[in-house]
């Protein structure tokens, strides 16, 4: 543990949006924080507090209620309702809880809130305290999100290229789906550009993601507003290992099945096994599943394929059965720890962010198997900037077929094109760990945060 130097411990109120992919990210900042003597207070949902499998033991929880103790069905299509009410009630409830921490005599000195809910920077506002935007996609992403909101990137799309400052020329189907797919999704682009509507009042802008990675993006960015690049927070035991209590990690909704998946790995060769995820909420088509089951059997890798419980009757009948010399079929795993293990050689993803940076964080290359949001400009990045893995081809249905799958992972696991990426993802790993260990480009950045608000309390 690093010691804490300061005599004026500083209180941050850190607040995160109720879904698995912003949750970790936040959580792993928080120990950051808390790493650098920081008090750090996480808040999160009634529900999800009731739905964690696992709470990280040296953060302080608190709960409010976002007004759906019992959870909300079909979150996406219902999405502006769900903000809507969450921000007549949790802003209610937010205010309470500071108002109580004060009276506790553990008063807070700043939000660190997910801008997916900007109204709690208004409160931080009129509490007069400092506010600090924490996002949770790429930086390039969040640059076409504010361009939107600026007016800069009109909407249709119009052009077979997308010119915009801070960013290389990307084509249409590069920019993230509800912006390609201009009207089917309404709800949720409003969730992502509103979460510049503030940003002019926000004291801190903290990006996950790391320097080096997105020099050209961060540093538009950085002439609008204050931002700062804090990634990748990934658990520190995966990284740098600085935090040397940092043994829960994982707040983790759904239950990982930790310890079959490990001895399972433990069973195959070095470099063997293809891991597959879309994370916590991608739905695929029936007929891409069985596209990629078969796409699996075809390369004829060790598989480890993550299928969550609702995606299960996607399956082809027996498929389980017929392949389970080669494959084994989880409904969630200790994803980080799968990434670590020696036996993985490469990660078939849906491209989330988290996925993204977790994949690149442990040196794993991936095939980009993007499904929406932000998930086809990761793709993009991941195949021709960083060039660290390998977009399967779709056909005209959108689907990538099984030859297309197939093709792409024996590239990775046996090509010479996997060589040379197999040498990218080396560095980017090296990387990343060099952003967070001391004196690295997230390390000084979280250093000058933690340093501010220490100054400005005394
Ligand atoms: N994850 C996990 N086990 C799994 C699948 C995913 O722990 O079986 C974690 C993964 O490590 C990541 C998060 O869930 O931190 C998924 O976030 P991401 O941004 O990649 O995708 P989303 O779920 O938001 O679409």
């Amino acid at each position: 543990m690093e010691k804490d130097t300061s005599a004026y411990r500083a209180h941050c109120l850190v607040f995160a949006y109720p879904a698995q992919g912003h949750i970790n990210p936040i959580v792993e900042l928080s120990k950051r924080l808390k790493h650098k003597g920081v008090e750090v207070t996480l808040v999160t949902t009634t529900f999800i507090s009731k739905n964690i499998q696992k709470e990280v033991s040296s953060i302080a929880l608190e709960t409010i209620s976002d007004g759906f103790d019992e959870g909300m069905t079909g979150q996406i299509e219902n999405i502006q309702t769900y903000l809507e009410r969450f921000e007549r009630v949790g802003s209610k409830n937010l205010t309470e809880l500071l108002e109580k921490l004060s009276r506790s005599g553990r008063p807070v000195d700043c939000i660190v809130y997910d801008p997916f809910l900007p109204w709690a920077l208004d409160i931080a506002k009129k509490f007069g305290l400092v506010a600090a935007a924490f996002l949770t996609q790429s930086c390039a992403v969040d640059t076409i999100f504010y361009h939107v909101r600026t007016g800069e990137l009109k909407l249709p799309l119009r052009g077979p290229e997308v010119l915009l400052p801070g960013l290389p020329p990307l084509e249409p189907q590069d920019m993230p789906s509800f912006i390609y797919n201009w009207g089917s999704y309404p709800g949720p682009l409003d969730l992502l550009v509103g979460q510049f509507s503030n940003v002019e009042k926000a004291d801190w802008v903290l990006c996950n993601t790391i320097y080096e990675l997105e020099q050209e993006a961060v540093d538009w960015m950085s002439k609008i507003m204050p931002m700062r690049t804090v990634g990748p927070t990934i658990p520190s035991m995966f990284l740098d290992k600085r935090i040397e209590d940092d043994k829960d990690y994982g707040f983790s909704i759904f239950k990982p099945n930790t310890d079959a998946c490990v001895k399972w790995l433990n069973d195959r060769p070095k470099g063997s096994v293809v891991y597959v995820s879309f994370g916590s909420m991608a739905a695929l088509e029936a007929e891409q599943m069985e596209e990629l089951a078969w796409g699996l059997r075809m390369s004829n890798s060790y598989f480890l394929w993550v299928v969550r419980a609702e995606e299960e009757a996607k399956l082809p009948k027996n498929f389980v059965e017929e392949t389970s010399e080669k494959g084994f079929v989880v409904q969630w795993c200790p994803q980080l720890e799968v990434l670590a293990h020696e036996a993985v050689g490469c990660f078939v993803t849906h491209c989330g962010w988290n996925s993204t940076l977790e994949a690149l964080s442990s040196g794993v290359p991936m095939v980009a198997m993007p499904q929406w949001t932000d998930q086809s400009t990761n793709a993009k990045y991941i195949m021709d900037f960083w060039k660290m893995g390998l977009k399967a081809p779709a056909d005209e249905k959108g689907l990538v077929r099984r030859e297309a799958a197939a093709h792409c992972i024996r590239e990775i696991m046996e090509g010479e094109r996997g060589e040379v990426i197999k040498k990218n993802a080396f560095k980017w790993r090296k990387l990343a760990k060099e952003a967070v260990d001391k004196g690295g480009s997230s390390d000084k950045n979280i250093e000058e945060f933690v340093a501010k608000l220490v100054a400005r309390k005394s």
